[in-house]
């Protein structure tokens, strides 16, 4: 079926995303997943090559598009050729919302150029050791001083993506203690430097997959954070997440959509290739069929995201819509890239084949970013039960 939601602006930045995924990232790839990040520079070609500043207004020296398709074409780029970019989807797709819409004139002058060379990379930090789920039990608290001048920021954080290389963290925190009859109150979000005394990166955690991108532990011991890094309101934290979580999740379901597609090529390039009782793997009834099953679970696929991101474009994609798309399409790519393996035999299971990552780094999908469970209750709310 022929794809409408890409325009010929889209497809040439394609072709520049696939040049240098090519040039500059397939070649080095094997060694950032095996050091577990990718390189500072390599943020800069990023920076570079324009990646950040898609979304950021011309005054502050990006491009000044407000379309969340140039992110969907890397997302599917990187899937394609079985890599990542490290943590940069979390540097544009999740915190840049936040700095754009909430940031005032001055915080924008000051961060956004910096966003946009690649100089100043950026996280968010709301899970914590004790409470992922439910976001509203968070502890960080965040005091302000006597004077009126700073936050004194104290807690900890995990499971944070690019925490370890991240020069900014848009880090969620108590300013009130909670209100039993308003749990969700009382949370703001500060932008912290992570030069501050008292900031401290703990573990890079190992993971079963996304290899290639940090994942850290922070801890927060009397940070001293200025009151002009506070972004938007005092304790509206909550409202600016529930505004913003829908692109996230729209994020996630497209790595899921492109993840089963590439699933389906490499495995259709393998049973091409593999003979077994002195015929092609391709050549089995059973092959055609789960292959002909994945293919058309990814056409499904393909129609849920192009129409969420149409939605998203124009406005409309509400926080139901939004988890309805990330439970479906990472459920689904489960099934597709799990039957996708299994078709690869042994080979399948060697890290040396694509095929294998996605396995693994498909995974999270169901987890980050909201877990399934959780994405069904609010499908489930929408529904009025
Ligand atoms: C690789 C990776 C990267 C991540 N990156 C970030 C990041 O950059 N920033 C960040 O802030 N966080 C990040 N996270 C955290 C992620 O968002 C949380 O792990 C996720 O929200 C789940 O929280 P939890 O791990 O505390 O699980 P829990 O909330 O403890 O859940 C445990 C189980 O209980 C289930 N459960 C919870 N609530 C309900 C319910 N109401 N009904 C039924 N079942 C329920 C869950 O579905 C799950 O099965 C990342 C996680 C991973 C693994």
């Amino acid at each position: 079926m022929r794809r409408t939601v890409f325009n010929e602006d889209h497809e040439a930045f394609r072709r520049t995303i696939r040049d240098f995924i090519a040039a500059e990232v397939v070649p080095h790839y094997p060694q950032w997943a095996e050091q577990g990040y990718v390189p500072k520079d390599f943020y800069k070609k990023l920076g570079e090559l324009g990646v950040f500043g898609i979304e950021v207004p011309e005054e502050y020296g990006g491009a000044g598009e407000t379309s969340f398709k140039y992110n969907a074409v890397i997302t599917e780029e990187c899937a394609r050729a079985g890599v990542s970019f490290g943590g940069s989807g979390v540097h544009t797709a999740l915190c840049l919302p936040y700095l754009l819409k909430y940031g005032s004139e001055e915080q924008k002058k000051r961060w956004l150029p910096a966003f946009v060379s690649g100089e100043m990379m950026t996280a968010i930090a709301m899970t914590e050791p004790g409470t992922g789920s439910d976001l509203a039990g968070m502890k960080t608290t965040a005091k302000l001083s006597e004077d009126g001048t700073h936050y004194i920021l104290n807690g900890a954080k995990t499971f944070i993506t690019g925490g370890v290389q991240a020069d900014r963290v848009l880090v969620c925190a108590r300013t009130a203690a909670p209100d039993p009859a308003d749990r969700r109150g009382g949370i703001s979000i500060l932008v912290v430097d992570a030069r501050s005394e008292g900031y401290a990166v703990g573990r890079k955690l190992e993971k079963l997959g996304l290899r290639s991108s940090d994942t850290a532990e922070l801890s927060f011991t009397d940070v001293k954070v200025p009151v002009e890094d506070l972004l938007g309101e005092e304790g509206k934290a909550f409202s600016y997440l529930t505004h913003n979580l829908p692109q996230e999740r729209l994020g996630i379901a497209l790595g899921a959509y492109a993840m089963s597609a590439a699933a389906v090529r490499f495995a259709h390039e393998y049973v091409k290739e593999r003979t077994v009782f002195g015929k092609e793997v391709a050549s089995f009834q059973n092959t055609k069929f789960v292959l002909a099953d994945c293919q058309s679970d990814v056409d499904a696929l393909q129609a849920v995201v192009d129409r969420a991101l149409e939605a998203l474009d124009a406005g409309e994609l509400t926080p139901a819509d939004a988890a309805s798309a990330k439970l479906f399409t990472t459920e689904t790519a489960a099934r597709v890239i799990d039957k996708c393996l299994q078709l690869h035999g042994g080979y399948g299971y060697m890290l040396e084949y694509p095929i294998a990552n996605l396995y693994a780094d498909t995974r999270v999908s169901r987890i980050y970013g909201g877990t399934s469970e959780v994405m069904r209750s609010i499908v489930a709310k929408s529904m009025g039960l």
